[in-house]
């Protein structure tokens, strides 16, 4: 039987920066080349929590303030079915200013409150335009002791709370917030992270981990991913880490 995903894409236009649609062609390619059928669901604003409910994954990326304020609203009315979706345990992957919707709210650096759809036990504050953003090349140990690289340009601290664990511990760079070395956040099959670059591309195991467990999800039963040629992304991926004096 072949095997398929429904990719939702929440707002492509608004939510995407730093490559982050690269994570989309990513998940699509390293499906199709494994006759895994992928479907991209892009959910623009305006779309039904219907539209959203046919995803087998889902992923949003992140924007300037400016946009998160645009989103805002048409965001908080599909809360209640996001915030099934992720009970149930649909897998997603959430990038920056998308993650910070994930908590309670997102303060702005003018101090302006966005409220987030407090599904993750977590809020994000911006200490205000006299305090430097948080930029730059970065590296993270995350899940079962893989190593990430990235790149992050956040003006936002996101601080966790007991309810959530952090995706992982920072290597170099500032994570969350450039304090307590959290990186991102994990809750169920939601992955939120600071990583932009765009983050699949250079990470190709944390790739194949959502495809595995959104597969798993979809068809209830183990799966084993066949290895794919990754010499140019294991390249990608060392050469960030080199860069920052990582030893892999
Ligand atoms: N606007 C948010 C912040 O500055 C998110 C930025 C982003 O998604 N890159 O923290």
């Amino acid at each position: 039987m072949k095997q398929s995903l429904i990719i939702g894409w929440l707002y492509p236009e608004l939510m995407s920066t730093y490559g982050d649609r690269g994570n989309i062609i990513t998940l699509q390619k390293r499906c199709e080349w494994r006759r895994i059928e992928a479907k991209i669901n892009r959910l623009d604003l305006g779309f039904t929590i219907n539209d959203l409910k046919k995803c087998d994954f889902l992923f949003m990326g992140g924007a300037q303030d400016r946009q998160q304020q645009i989103v805002a609203d048409d965001l908080m009315k599909k809360r209640e079915g996001l915030m099934q979706m992720i009970e149930d345990g649909i897998p997603g992957l959430y990038v920056c200013g998308a993650y910070q919707f994930l908590g309670k709210y997102y303060k702005e650096a003018n101090g302006k409150i966005i409220n987030g759809l407090g599904i993750l036990d977590l809020y994000t504050e911006n200490p205000g335009i006299s305090f430097s953003r948080l930029i730059g090349n970065c590296v993270a140990r995350v899940l079962n002791d893989k190593i990430i690289v990235g790149f992050e340009n956040h003006g936002g601290r996101t601080y966790l709370g007991k309810q959530v664990k952090p995706l992982g511990r920072v290597i170099k760079g500032y994570g969350n917030n450039g304090k307590d070395q959290n990186e991102g956040a994990i809750y169920k099959n939601s992955f939120g992270t600071y990583f932009h670059g765009p983050i699949l591309p250079k990470n190709p195991e944390f790739a194949d981990y959502l495809i595995k467990i959104s597969l798993e999800k979809k068809y209830d039963s183990p799966v084993n991913l066949s290895p794919l040629e990754d010499s140019l992304e294991i390249k990608a991926h060392n050469a960030i880490a080199k860069r920052l004096n990582i030893k892999l």
